[in-house]
């Protein structure tokens, strides 16, 4: 479950040579527990990956710790188990990260690899969001808080994504899909991720 997969690089290392191999390895991440999904492509040619989104996610809503949202990402969610999955039957999706409300962090999709999560989108000018971005889904349910341990994991997450990734924005699903998509919601603290990232506003969706 949590041996390493041998992955093709389908598009070259980020070409920033402070890239740290002893925490990312062909853009896996050190600390995370690695899961790999089937749900993801190659990047574009190209792709400059400059944006992180963040997502909310639980299975059904509200519920944690039960693994659902591991088997959503990996095809093995047991559609008949929830009367809610027979609304997303058939899904299939994935996020590069789900960070569990215990702060624990699982890795599904290579950072160089295209993952699955946003959907149709447009953000800083550019559609189609899952070709150069990061999505990490907060487990959660949107309008609910989340939990300090979480807020440590994403923090510690996106400071080794800046470092490795040209990252000039983080923003919600709620801002790359506005009126299709509410997540992460009100009840995620973007000043908590500012201020322990040390972003400038322009990084930042307008909010509060
Ligand atoms: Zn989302």
């Amino acid at each position: 479950m949590t041996t390493h997969p041998i992955h093709p690089m389908t598009t070259p290392e980020h070409r920033n040579t402070a890239v740290d191999p002893a925490l990312w390895r062909h853009g896996w991440y050190r600390y995370a527990r690695v899961l790999a999904s089937p749900n993801f492509g190659p990047r574009p040619a190209n792709a400059l990956v400059d944006l992180i989104v963040i997502h909310s996610i639980s299975l059904p809503p509200g519920k944690y710790g039960n693994g659902n949202v591991q088997r959503l990402f990996t095809n093995q969610l047991d559609w008949e188990e929830d009367a809610y999955f027979q609304r997303i039957r058939g899904l299939q999706v994935s996020a590069h990260f789900f960070i569990a409300r215990s702060g624990e962090l699982w890795q599904f999709v290579a950072c160089t690899d295209r993952a699955w999560h946003a959907g149709e989108s447009s953000y800083r000018g550019r559609t189609n969001c899952n070709d150069d971005s990061i999505g990490i889904e907060l487990e959660g349910l949107e309008g609910s808080r989340f939990e300090a341990p979480q807020y440590e994991t994403l923090a510690g997450l996106c400071a080794a994504l800046i470092q490795a990734y040209p990252i000039a924005h983080v923003a919600g699903h709620e801002h790359i899909a506005g009126g299709r998509k509410q997540d992460p919601g009100p009840g995620f603290d973007w000043i908590l991720l500012q201020n322990s990232l040390a972003l400038p506003d322009r990084s930042l969706p307008e909010v509060g």
